[in-house]
């Protein structure tokens, strides 16, 4: 049976003073949209995960999901409505027997839950998270209790909401002139049977400031911190600059290595895979490979950080120091930090670059070549 989550994400919500929809907000150091899509992504029953996206949302659409395993995403209408049919009319080309849809402001949805929603599917058209109403229901205007609502009965809806694909995209063809809330009321329109599945409170909807940091607080608390270490030596050839940092620094020889060589860089991407024991730089690019011949080592660190955030973790700090008697670091210093920051994404302030001779002694010493050590501090979540 072939599964596929369909997310939601072309919405133009955004919180008070933000510069860009709430989904691409960073939450814990990624997209709020990339929480929500590791919980379908490392669902063993999910074959597919697709989202729909606002088409002028492309590039921080590629930004937020680097990494991530995802099919071609899809571009949403005026409403959340038309952006589920235009989702589901794209996948109709490869259809799947079930779809869950579900809103990208969801990122706590568990897999509890979507486990529960798909056997429902084995009996029922349709099968949505919901809640049952606890609290007691008033109607009221202009803030003044007129009656009391006997909560029995009621729920609230959330999402995911699943159902066997053809009904459903058939459903949202017919329903396309009508103005409805949710997917669950477009199959009820077309006479559907939507059974409800109970899901749970930390499955809220990202929608104020108080959301988000309710959310940074569930995060925090699922999250641990990792250290990592990296080391790295290359000598000196004949050449006329070398590569340190991404940085390429005019200098009387050259350093000696299959990629490009820069032994600052590879000594961070070291640092960063120790931190989520990911093996070593080796493994990932082998130097046997020709593919990496020459290669520009900032792939490599670039790599490991995508790692890092498409596990749903974040690079606290990296400091690095760099051995070697000339040339001076000093002059580069704060060029060789930016660089690194951009290739990785990160905010600003999270990286150092120190530099140290080692009084004339060793290899170092004599100018044979340049040594690196870095470290790096991840929080990755448990
Ligand atoms: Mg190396």
């Amino acid at each position: 049976m072939s599964i596929c989550a369909l997310i939601v994400a072309a919405g133009r919500g955004q919180r008070a003073g933000a510069e860009r929809p709430k989904q691409y907000l960073p939450l814990a150091g990624s997209p709020l949209l990339a929480h929500t899509l590791r919980r379908f992504l490392t669902h063993p029953k999910i074959d597919r995960v697709k989202v729909v996206i606002h088409q002028d949302d492309r590039e921080l659409y590629n930004e937020a999901v680097a990494g991530l395993n995802l099919e071609p995403p899809a571009i949403g209408g005026a409403t959340r409505q038309q952006s589920v049919l235009l989702g589901l009319e794209e996948l109709a080309t490869a259809p799947p027997e079930i779809v869950l849809i579900h809103d990208a402001a969801r990122p706590f949805v568990d897999a509890a839950t979507i486990d529960a929603i798909i056997a429902e599917l084995a009996h029922s058209d349709g099968a949505i998270a919901a809640i049952a109403m606890t609290d007691s229901v008033k109607l009221a205007k202009s803030g003044v209790v007129e009656k009391n609502i006997t909560r029995e009965n009621l729920w609230r809806a959330q999402t995911p909401q699943g159902f066997r694909f053809q009904p459903i995209l058939s459903a949202h063809r017919h329903a396309a002139d009508l103005a409805l809330t949710d997917d669950a009321a477009v199959a009820e329109q077309a006479g559907l049977r939507v059974q409800l599945v109970v899901a749970n409170e930390e499955n809220f909807k990202i929608t104020t400031h108080e959301d988000f940091a309710r959310a940074e607080r569930l995060l925090a608390a699922n999250m641990n911190t990792r250290f990592g270490q990296g080391f790295d030596v290359h000598r000196f050839g004949p050449g006329n600059a070398i590569m340190l940092c991404g940085i390429e620094i005019p200098h009387g020889k050259k350093l000696i290595g299959h990629s490009d060589a820069d032994v600052a860089l590879h000594a961070l991407t070291d640092a960063i895979l120790g931190a989520i024991a990911q093996g070593d730089i080796g493994q990932h690019f082998p130097p046997s490979d020709q593919k990496w011949a020459g290669a520009a080592s900032s792939q490599f660190l670039a790599h490991a950080g995508n790692l890092v955030r498409a596990a749903g973790g974040e690079i606290i700090n990296l400091d690095l120091t760099i051995i070697c008697e000339e040339p001076r670091i000093s002059p580069h210093r704060a060029a060789m930090q930016d660089s690194i920051t951009r290739i990785l994404s990160l905010p600003a302030g999270r990286v150092s670059v120190k530099a140290t001779t080692t009084e004339g002694l060793g290899f170092t010493g004599r100018g044979e070549g340049i040594a690196a050590q870095a470290s790096a501090t991840v929080r990755m979540p448990q």
